[in-house]
């Protein structure tokens, strides 16, 4: 056998590769990680944690306003964003130390630099080059902006966390997970938000009645919607900008942020040269074990495109490293994934949407509530919760639950584990409920809607 300096050479220490290679290495591999850019990826340092820290400082806005009614007394809030981002910083450049001691402490070799895939088992980094038995591509992905006139002037989601100051007026373009988080952000920060998407609803993939909730929601906020509609160009003017709409229409704003998918970066890495069979927007194509058309080339987590969330990056990667280093055959389980879009408030789901069920199982029961928060009772707030779960008629099992209300992505974590223990909607409702929580809906829904 061939004496490498690497068992597994991994490019790219976000949350999948970082995962992939403290697995590997506490089951024996000598493994070394490469990183051009931070530690931690997307997730740490551009996506999930700061936008969570970002979605917490919003909605402090609405909870002054909410304590009111409850007694309380206050100066005007005011917000100032340097502190914000200054301790998003700090708190991110702990968390690259962290994986940096994480790696440490199972004898990982990290190597700062790109790294570019010089043949099947040879990786060069500045200008030098390590053989490895096996090479992991876990690079992640990138914003994806248009070619139209002015696309300079586009912002992307990872410039935003970094933004020297809170913008007065945006636009933000493209109507799924990113886009509708920010909205709801910039918003609860005081910014005026407008988002513009293609179609006719935000989110398509996600339950039709929750998504129109959704947008009901972020309207009563005070962002506004603009549906069936598309940028073609974008222009200076003075200090802002202007965004030209194909129907002739020219809305101003001081920023236009773009939030339309994400593409993996693929590029420049020496793979497609190699061979590795890449998709048409640059995705690696790999089989059920994370294997590339190269059999000594490996990939996961967004780069692949499948389902570009951490939790789903990190269980490939600990599919992965258990196959290749502990001989373990049982591939990732892709169905039931829950997710969460973190907007004002949550939408949270997992399993099927109704649309899916009926298309898929045909016989279904719906059960639906829509109810105020107890919360919201008092402080005057005009906020809707919706909840649903679709039912397999034949079976009684529970398919799919939805929520858009506060904490729904805490709510449907738990709700998960049911529907993938295979659940009834008899064993939901003899399940005791929380009194008085939202969640103790769940399991007191009774009327088929
Ligand atoms: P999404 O895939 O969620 O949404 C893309 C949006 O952009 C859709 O509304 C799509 O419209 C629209 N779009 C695509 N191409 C164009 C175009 N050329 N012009 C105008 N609109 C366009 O992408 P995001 O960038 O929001 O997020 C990327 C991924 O990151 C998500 O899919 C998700 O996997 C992950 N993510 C997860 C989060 C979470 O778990 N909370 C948070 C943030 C990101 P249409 O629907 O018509 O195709």
């Amino acid at each position: 056998m061939a004496n490498y300096n690497f068992d597994l050479f991994i490019i790219g220490a976000g949350s999948g590769g970082v995962r992939a290679a403290r697995v590997a290495a506490r089951l024996g591999a000598k493994v070394a990680i490469a990183e051009s850019q931070y530690l931690g990826g997307t997730c740490v340092n551009v996506g999930c944690i700061p936008k969570k820290f970002l979605h917490y400082a919003a909605h402090f806005s609405e909870d002054f306003e909410d304590a009111v009614n409850f007694g309380w007394t206050a100066e005007q809030p005011r917000f100032d964003w340097i502190t914000l981002v200054k301790n998003k910083d700090k708190e991110i450049e702990r968390l690259n130390q962290t994986y940096q001691r994480l790696l440490e402490q199972v004898n990982v070799t990290l190597i700062n630099g790109w790294a570019k895939v010089d043949n099947p088992h040879q990786v060069t980094i500045n200008n030098h080059s390590y053989s490895t038995e096996r090479i992991l591509i876990a690079t992640g992905g990138m914003p994806f902006t248009p070619n139209i006139p002015g696309k300079e002037h586009i912002t992307d989601s990872n410039e935003m966390f970094f933004l020297e100051t809170l913008p007065e007026n945006i636009i933000i373009v493209g109507g799924g997970y990113i886009s509708v988080e920010f909205a709801g952000i910039l918003n609860g920060l005081g910014s005026h938000a407008t988002l513009i998407y293609r179609g006719d609803s935000l989110l398509h993939h996600f339950d039709q009645e929750l998504r129109q909730a959704l947008e009901a929601e972020m309207i009563k906020r005070g962002i506004i919607l603009r549906s069936n509609a598309e940028v073609k160009a974008i222009e200076k003017q003075g200090q802002g900008l202007n965004a030209l709409l194909h129907n002739g229409e020219i809305l101003q704003a001081d920023k236009i942020m773009y939030a339309i998918g994400r593409r993996p970066n693929t590029a420049n890495l020496g793979l497609a040269e190699l061979g590795v069979r890449l998709n048409p927007t640059g995705g690696i194509i790999v089989d059920q074990f994370y294997q590339s058309t190269l059999p000594s080339i490996y990939a996961i987590g967004d780069v692949i495109q499948k389902i570009s969330l951490t939790p789903v990056a990190t269980a490939e990667a600990m599919v992965l490293s258990h196959h290749l280093y502990e001989g373990s055959n049982t591939p990732l389980d892709y169905t039931n994934i829950p997710t969460c879009v973190f907007s004002q408030p949550n939408l949270a789901t997992v399993g099927l949407t109704e649309t899916q069920a009926r298309d898929k199982i045909g016989d279904i029961k719906v059960y639906r509530t829509r109810f105020r928060p107890l919360k919201h009772t008092i402080s005057g707030r005009d906020e809707q919760t919706l909840m649903k779960l679709i039912v397999d008629k034949t079976t009684d099992k529970v398919v799919g639950a939805h929520m858009l209300g506060p904490e729904a992505g805490e709510i449907i974590q738990g709700i998960a584990i049911a529907i993938r223990a295979g659940a009834t909607k008899a064993l939901f409702d003899s399940t005791i409920g929380i009194h008085p929580t939202a969640a103790e809906e769940f399991v007191t829904m009774r009327n088929v809607t």
